[in-house]
């Protein structure tokens, strides 16, 4: 298929040989339908699933325009949650690595005020945000936006569905007409449109069906008694042996309960919900993202945005309201091409909820023909080092892995992700090595310097 060629855009050469390096050998649907409209610089909505690539679609399109010698805000991207927009930091800055000096700054809430005013008095290109904190700098004059000619909705759907509207209004006083204005969603709804309608300008709207993705979702609901929920999952864990699973549950006390039961039956599970502080957030998103931890159970606005790629299985516990959550929740699963399962389970007087799904041809199937097998464990492959230094320290990957397989003496197939942030770094480490890495990391020396190190 020619056109889903990236050299069919006008893009550089410079683009085109990084996209090849990033390993993006043609373009998603969603980016072969929308990119070209993107690129004429039109006002597009686009709707396409989670997974489907739209970082990239309005991260090439904005790159494409920016003009880095001018070094102003030029793009401003909204989005619902802080580990969202890291992410689609990250997307951009791998895309920007073919167009030198592009500077891209992250403003969200629940960090401290004082480090972003002083990355702003350094300036950016492009700021990706979310709403409040965005709007925030801007009553306080700390940022500019004047000359942004890209705005971006990324998630909008999602941004609704958290009360965003009124910032995200607000943030628009501040940004000029006359630009082009991108809106992405993974649902499209009467909602989406009226944004739309309000801050776009003749807007093109481009769809992918449902079948484009590349998601593979095999979609089973389970009838189960409420008192059996539990029993019943640790069942399709071991009926399914899933690589990792997300188990969405409506309440932050049912997440810790369903997790801590877990882990008394030996399956390695972590909660994550609205009561964390930030920091615990992020150990929890870490250790599940790097393979230390098998089991995330989670509310939904806990799990928003959230790009955890490779995941196998998704598990409502509690019927989802409304169909575009369950969209959005089970389309985490079966990404780039690989088969996702999907678990629903329902009491008996959800039923009726349960039979609005069936339009998707889901499988409905009775609980007690899943095995009982005793003996089923789910171990992490992995268990996470926090060393106590970070990017502010000058600590890079490069070093921690020098530490490790340098002076301690293991091997590289044991050691996972790394992630570095401003003051502590993330190691993981395969299980059965982690004490003996702690001990040679906490003894030795990284960079010449000695670093608190612990296992999470
Ligand atoms: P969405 O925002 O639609 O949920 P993302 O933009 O987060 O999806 O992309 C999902 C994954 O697909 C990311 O890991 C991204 O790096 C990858 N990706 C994006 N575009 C391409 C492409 N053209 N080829 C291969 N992988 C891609
Ligand atoms: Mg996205």
């Amino acid at each position: 298929m020619n056109t889903k060629e990236f050299k069919t855009l006008p893009l550089s050469a410079e683009m085109l040989e990084n996209l090849k390096d990033i390993g993006y050998t043609e373009m998603t649907d969603i980016q072969a339908e929308s990119l070209p409209y993107i690129l004429q610089g039109r006002d597009v909505i686009a709707e396409a699933k989670t997974g489907s690539g739209k970082t990239a679609a309005f991260g090439i399109g904005l790159l494409y325009k920016l003009q880095v010698k001018k070094f102003r805000v030029q793009a401003l991207i909204l989005c619902p949650t802080r580990e969202l927009a890291d992410q689609v930091a990250k997307e951009i800055r791998m895309l920007a690595r073919a167009t030198h000096n592009v500077k891209i700054l992250t403003l969200c809430g629940g960090v401290a005020f004082g480090p972003q005013l002083g990355s702003l008095r350094h300036g950016a290109h492009i700021i990706v945000g979310t709403p409040g904190r965005i709007l925030k700098h801007l009553k306080k004059d700390s940022l500019s936006l004047t000359d942004v000619d890209t705005l971006v909705l990324d998630e909008a759907d999602r941004m609704l569905d958290m009360g965003f509207s009124e910032e995200i209004n607000e943030v628009l006083t501040f940004v000029p007409k006359e630009r082009q204005t991108l809106l992405f969603s993974a649902t499209y709804s009467k909602e989406i449109l009226a944004v739309s309608a309000s801050i776009q300008n003749d807007a093109i709207t481009v769809k992918t069906t449902a079948t484009e993705s590349g998601n593979k979702i095999v979609e089973r609901f389970y009838e189960v008694e409420y008192g059996k929920k539990l029993e019943v999952l640790v069942k399709i864990f071991s009926n399914f042996s899933p690589d990792n699973a997300i188990v969405f549950c409506n309440t932050k006390a049912e997440a810790d309960e369903i997790a801590n039961t877990l882990q008394t039956k030996k399956i390695d599970a972590l909660s994550i919900h609205g009561d964390l502080e930030q920091y615990e957030r992020n150990d929890v998103l870490v250790q599940f993202a790097n393979k230390s931890c098998r089991v995330l159970v989670a509310t939904d606005v806990a799990a928003r945005g959230l790009d955890i790629k490779e995941l196998s299985m998704v598990v409502n516990y509690d019927i989802p309201h409304g169909s575009e959550t369950y969209t959005h929740r089970i389309g985490r699963t079966g990404r780039a091409g690989a088969e996702g399962l999907a678990f629903t389970l329902y009491t008996p007087n959800e039923a009726q909820n349960a039979n609005e799904y069936k339009s998707r041809n889901p499988l409905f199937e009775d609980a007690s023909e899943l095995k009982s097998m005793n003996g089923f464990e789910m171990k992490p492959t992995n268990i996470t080092l926090v060393i106590e230094g970070g990017k502010k320290d000058k600590v890079r990957a490069g070093d921690l892995l020098g530490a490790l397989t340098g002076e301690a003496g293991l091997e590289g197939a044991s050691i996972g992700k790394i992630d570095i942030y401003d003051r502590q770094s993330y190691v993981a480490i395969k299980a059965s090595e982690v004490d003996y890495a702690h001990e040679k990391l906490k003894n030795g020396k990284i960079k010449g310097k000695k670093f608190s190190v612990w296992i999470l």
